[in-house]
């Protein structure tokens, strides 16, 4: 009976978590896991190694045809990662240079486009966990479980310094503050699909919560839903 697939929708502001409770709850269920933010950061990486001006629609037109976006998995690390046209681009994708920019590149009307047509043909046969910021509300509203998950803001920026200091021992906090307030301010502001809270999310402050608490959590609102979804 729990075994009825079910689409689990996980929005949030920026590092809040979202990614380690979507992969480690996709892990637990046997789901697919989807990380829509690195699809918008490649989709950035390209434009900018390119020198696109995106701020031309016929520019973007042009280059979005020449991007193809898989997930593909890394016997590795056994993660999902994402490949621009064949190459694996998960680590330059977190770089400081296309966090800049890749709100703007986001909030663009063809690039959502773009991005959520191929994010609703990765749904189509459920069992996926996908986070970002749009995903509860416009890529897959009927979704059986929407989680909105937010953490105090001081929280989030020393969890967003430590994963970028691992790799860049220049960056600042005053840096990765001001990116994160930045990317928010767009993202919640944007004409398309802003980042808000859809009505029947329910909301996950894990500010105080360990990773092994935030995960029982969305287990059980899983179960519970998959079980609805079989009655
Ligand atoms: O999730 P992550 O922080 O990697 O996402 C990077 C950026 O991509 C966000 O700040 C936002 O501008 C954009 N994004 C979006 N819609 C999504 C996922 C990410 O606009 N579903």
């Amino acid at each position: 009976m729990a075994n009825h697939k079910i689409i689990i929708a996980i929005d949030g502001f920026s590092s809040c978590g979202k990614s380690t409770l979507a992969r480690e709850l996709a892990a637990k269920l046997g789901y697919n896991y989807i990380d829509s933010g690195a699809m918008y950061r490649a989709i950035t990486l390209y434009f900018l190694r390119n020198r696109v001006d995106y701020t031309d629609a016929a520019q973007t037109h042009e280059a979005l045809g020449n991007i193809t976006l898989t997930f593909e998995l890394n016997e590795e690390n056994h993660r999902s990662e994402i490949h621009l046209n064949d190459e694996n681009v998960e680590s330059c994708i977190r770089d400081m240079i296309v966090s800049e920019k890749v709100s703007e590149v986001a909030a663009l009307r063809e690039v959502r486009a773009f991005a959520v047509a191929q994010q609703q043909q990765m749904g189509e046969k459920k069992g996926i966990v996908m986070d970002g910021r749009d995903i509860g509300t416009a890529v897959f509203p009927k979704a059986e479980l929407k989680i909105f998950m937010t953490a105090a803001p001081e929280v989030r920026v020393m969890r967003r310094f430590k994963e970028m200091y691992a790799t860049n021992h220049h960056i600042t906090m005053d840096e990765v503050r001001h990116n994160l307030e930045l990317r928010d301010y767009i993202d919640s502001t944007r004409d398309e699909s802003p980042l808000r809270q859809a009505e029947d999310a329910v909301l996950l402050d894990n500010s105080g919560l360990t990773r092994e608490e935030q995960l029982k959590m969305a287990i059980e609102w899983a179960k519970s839903r998959a079980k609805k979804k079989a009655v």
